[in-house]
């Protein structure tokens, strides 16, 4: 297709070949991007590093987002290989497992600050760490969940995190309108993952998508990928600070 010829960026997120970041590394690939990966610590860097070297991507990087001096030294060593950037892909999640299942009035205090700091905060920190490398015309896209906007069984302080994470979309692409870049993020409907584990419930929430969604069945990482690949391309220039629904209309039926 093309859609992406000429263009290189990051994605982070990456934990196996079932993350939904890897549904978008595919799609923007195809589309012909040159992605750079980067990898939470070296348990899953086993995972990472063939995935990336399966997409003929050389540039692997740790990438703690909890680290701020890791964070940044990424942003630099992209700058040094490759000057500017024309994409970031945030796909980055996690609360404790605890805080996920108790009551949502038993959050504490240190859940709340890990869950908002890894799955909002993040998404502020690494725009900041990639603006001085990022070209006129770039497009930031981070994942979030319909948890953000409702009360979600189950998904507890994540739909705090996840209603922050989405604020900060709205501020972040005010603030960069001027400097051409686009910043959205993309709503994804239930899809098995390591992440998704954690959430409480979680097959019942695949179950009710399939019975209540308009289309009648779950989403893919696939298509998640590719709207995605719409956000991060010159196909949606005009398009920022949305939140764009992949949930097969869910979100709209289901009262
Ligand atoms: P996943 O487990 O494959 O991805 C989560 C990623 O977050 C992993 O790569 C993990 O290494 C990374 N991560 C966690 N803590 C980190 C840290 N401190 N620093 C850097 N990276 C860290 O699961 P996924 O479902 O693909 O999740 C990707 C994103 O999609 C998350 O933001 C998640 O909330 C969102 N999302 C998932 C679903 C779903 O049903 N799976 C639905 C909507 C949105």
């Amino acid at each position: 297709m093309g859609l992406m010829k000429g263009k290189r960026g990051i994605i982070v997120g990456v934990a196996n070949n079932k993350s939904i970041a890897w549904g978008v590394a595919q799609q923007l690939k195809e589309a012909g991007a040159e992605i750079a990966f980067t990898y939470l610590n070296s348990a899953l860097e086993k995972r990472v590093r063939p995935l990336a070297e399966s997409l003929g991507s050389e540039v692997v990087l740790p990438c703690d987002v909890q680290d701020e001096a890791q964070l940044e030294a990424v942003f630099t060593e992209l700058g040094e290989r490759w000057g500017n950037i024309d994409f970031v892909v945030h796909a980055v999640a996690f609360a404790n497992r605890d805080d996920l299942k108790n009551p949502f009035s038993q959050t504490s205090r240190e859940g709340f600050q890990l869950a908002l700091d890894v799955s909002a905060y993040s998404l502020i920190s690494m725009t900041r760490a990639a603006l001085p490398i990022m070209n006129e015309g770039g497009s930031i896209v981070t994942m979030t969940y319909l948890g953000a906007m409702r009360a979600i069984p189950g998904y507890n302080i994540m739909g705090v995190a996840k209603a922050a994470l989405e604020a900060s979309v709205r501020y972040l692409a005010a603030e960069l309108g001027e400097k051409g870049i686009r910043v959205n993020a993309v709503s994804a409907g239930p899809i098995k993952t390591l992440a998704a584990s954690g959430v409480g419930n979680f097959n019942e929430k695949l179950r009710v998508m399939e019975a209540r969604s308009p289309l009648k069945r779950t989403v893919s990482q696939e298509e998640v990928g590719k709207a995605s690949l719409y956000l991060l391309s010159d196909l949606a220039t005009g398009v920022t600070g949305e939140v764009h629904y992949v949930d097969g209309g869910f979100s709209i039926a289901e009262g």
